[in-house]
């Protein structure tokens, strides 16, 4: 079969991380959108990988074990999407587990900051949106709408938690190469998300891509769920211009902030070699 005629969503989130969607559910989604290989890809944690798989095996559903890590590279926060690799990897565990407790402190943080502008109980409040799974700050802007201090979630971040406004934490993440390097190690692929999320300028796109290349990146997202086709066409250039594998990924969340559904991205453009011509057993 032509490998870019296949259905393929390569980014998306449960509620092991910030999305509304339990794994099995989510799944379901999926097989209802015809999608022919998935990857589970919530932040910083591999919480939902096996029930998600056994889900995507009864639904036929050819699945892919994914995280989206959070990584830092000269000062800017970047997500890194490692695919296709082994979830029992001790170090891989380790540097997760490691994100998780700083996750936990940045929540902290941003609860004690609220609390100081005269917003109590966020820590809990976020708590509640994300069950059992991480808070991210997606979770405090649910709080926040619900507590009257935002009419949405995207107001929530503009006025409280995005960058350098009144509830933003400043976190030291790993370094992308670390990351990277964990990411092989565990025998996984490393894919740059949502690169033109980043609000970098073109020389600053040119130094990433250069620096992600270098330390052995596979791949970028070349097609993501809010990209118009202008940056699609974008993204394929850089990824021909510094020869990295283009990958599709929907970073369905279900809920406001980003509801592409899953399955439902351009395919790949023709010019690029797909990511998933390097998972095993394809
Ligand atoms: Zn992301
Ligand atoms: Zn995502």
């Amino acid at each position: 079969m032509n490998k870019n005629s296949l259905v393929v969503d390569l980014h998306m989130h449960s509620t092991s991380s910030d999305g509304v969607l339990s794994p099995s559910a989510l799944v379901d989604l999926n097989a209802e959108n015809h999608v022919d290989i998935m990857a589970l890809t919530d932040h910083d944690t591999l919480e939902g990988l096996s029930e998600a798989r056994e889900a995507a095996n009864r639904k036929g559903i050819r699945f892919i074990n994914g995280v989206e890590m959070t990584a830092s590279w000269e000062k800017k926060v970047l997500h890194i999407i490692a695919l296709d690799f082994d979830p029992e990897n001790l170090s891989l565990k380790q540097s997760l587990e490691d994100l998780k407790l700083q996750r936990l402190d940045r929540a902290e943080r941003i609860a004690k900051k609220l609390q100081n502008i005269g917003i109590p109980g966020s820590l809990a409040g976020a708590q509640k949106y994300a069950r059992e799974g991480l808070i991210t700050r997606p979770h405090f802007a649910q709080f926040l709408v619900e507590a009257g201090k935002a009419n949405d979630p995207q107001e929530a971040f503009d006025r409280y938690l995005g960058r350098k406004k009144k509830a933003w934490v400043a976190t030291e993440w790993p370094p992308m190469e670390k990351v990277i390097d964990t990411i092989h190690h565990a025998g996984g692929l490393a894919v740059l998300a949502h690169p033109l999320r980043y609000k970098l300028t073109a020389s600053w796109m040119y130094r990433l891509l250069t620096a992600f290349k270098k330390t052995g990146g596979e791949g970028m997202e070349v097609v993501c769920g809010y990209y118009t086709p202008i940056e699609i066409k974008t993204s394929v250039g850089f990824a021909l211009r510094f020869d990295l594998m283009g990958s599709v990924g929907s970073d369905f969340h279900g809920h406001s902030l980003y509801n592409n559904q899953p399955g439902t991205c351009s395919p790949l453009p023709d010019s690029l070699t797909p990511i998933w011509s390097l998972f095993k057993d394809l």
